[in-house]
């Protein structure tokens, strides 16, 4: 079989595999992705809230964006007397994801990539100079290349369900650690879809994620009775922060497959963005110099001392089990300091360390 060799073979067509596709084409390189999706409006696992500062540093198309949400109301186990807190800011947006997906899409093929859908790796009959896992949470390019494979991972399911509107666009996170242990259930009403999740850690979860995801909408009162959800959506969500051993000379790890969501609140669609600019400037430096130094600014292991406090956080968050303790929590969350610091999670600047931002000069 004739061996076809390419400058960038780019394994997964999710946001990081697109962008770092799209911004390494735009830079001459000769890339090829692959992903094993037929088509990139199925399969998708994510709710798609986009927080401010994504929205403020990449101009994602505003045709695909939701209304902004700006109120958060956080509920303990007995869903009673929630937590409210408003930003004077618009700090949410749900992206309906089919479209920022074929957004990305496009842009990748003008900037020069060559886009194969319905093709696993590895591929037979392809030679890469270099391979970018941007493959998810389970990636098999980490695997293949000896890197640094995510250890500690929640799953989500959620389903979607269109909504009549009317009241204010609102996220609604539900603390239980009986329904969702280690992390959250969540009802997201922009006024257009309610997006009913949630997620934990596989282990402990009390039975099969559809049935949990039914007995939290029901209790929420968030499941609309007639009508059956639009879609259903889920999958793994690493949370052990940003893995140390990124890189070596055959390729290097973006996005999920690299670890980089947020331990504390899961959101991965910021660090997959912000990632996948420092992987194209890195990999080109390496593809032009071939000097395998320059790999070193690739580094896994001062990322992740940025999120020291968040895995803190997730760690002890992990750890409660009993409703009981989650309501006393709930007691200080509702002091003043208990809500700043809330308000600092959700509404705050820090996410991921910043790149500078080329989603508008890569293509336009
Ligand atoms: C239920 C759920 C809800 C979430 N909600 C949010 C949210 O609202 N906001 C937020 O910021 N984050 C959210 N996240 C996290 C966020 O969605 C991810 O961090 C982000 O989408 C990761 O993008 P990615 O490109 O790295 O990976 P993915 O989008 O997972 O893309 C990986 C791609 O690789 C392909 N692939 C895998 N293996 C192979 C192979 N062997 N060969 C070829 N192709 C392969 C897959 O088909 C897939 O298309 C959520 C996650 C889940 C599971």
């Amino acid at each position: 079989m004739a061996v076809e060799t390419v400058d960038v073979l780019v394994v997964g067509a999710g946001l990081a595999g697109l962008h770092t596709a799209s911004l390494l084409a735009g830079q001459g390189h000769d890339v090829l992705v692959v992903d094993r999706r037929r088509a990139l409006d199925s399969g998708i696992r994510t709710t798609g809230i986009f927080v401010r500062r994504t929205l403020e540093d990449f101009p994602l198309p505003a045709e695909h964006l939701g209304p902004a949400i700006r109120r958060v109301l956080l509920y303990p186990p007995s869903l009673r007397r929630p937590v409210e807190l408003t930003s004077p800011r618009e700090e949410f947006r749900v992206a309906d994801m089919a479209g920022i997906y074929g957004h990305a899409l496009a842009r990748a093929r003008r900037a020069g990539a060559r886009v194969h859908l319905g093709v696993a790796y590895p591929v037979d009959g392809v030679a890469a100079r270099f391979t970018i896992g941007a493959d998810g949470a389970r990636s098999t390019v980490a695997r293949r290349l000896g890197l640094d494979v995510n250890q500690h991972v929640i799953v989500g399911v959620e389903e979607v369900f269109p909504v009549a509107g009317g009241g204010a666009p609102t996220f609604h996170c539900v603390v239980d650690p009986r329904l969702a242990p280690g992390y959250l259930g969540w009802v997201v009403d922009d006024g257009r879809h309610a997006h009913v999740g949630l997620a934990g850690r596989p282990e402990r979860l009390a039975g099969p994620l559809p049935r949990l995801l039914r007995t939290f909408g029901q209790r929420f009162g968030a499941l609309p009775a007639a009508t059956g959800p639009v879609r259903r959506r889920g999958g793994p969500i690493p949370v052990g922060g940003v893995l140390r051993r990124l890189v070596c000379p055959e390729g290097l790890l973006v996005g999920d497959a690299a670890g980089a969501v947020s331990p504390l609140t899961a959101g991965g669609l910021d660090p997959c963005l912000r990632m996948s600019e420092m992987a194209a400037a890195v990999a080109d430096d390496y593809l032009r110099t071939g000097d395998a130094s320059v790999l070193r600014h690739y580094d896994g292991a001062a990322l992740r001392a940025r999120f020291r406090g968040r895995l803190l956080m997730r760690r002890a968050m992990s750890g409660v089990r009993s409703p009981a303790v989650t309501e006393a929590a709930f007691t200080l969350l509702r002091t003043m300091p208990g809500r700043a610091a809330a308000s600092r999670v959700l509404f705050g600047d820090g996410s991921f360390p910043d790149s500078p931002p080329s989603w508008a000069t890569a293509t336009a």
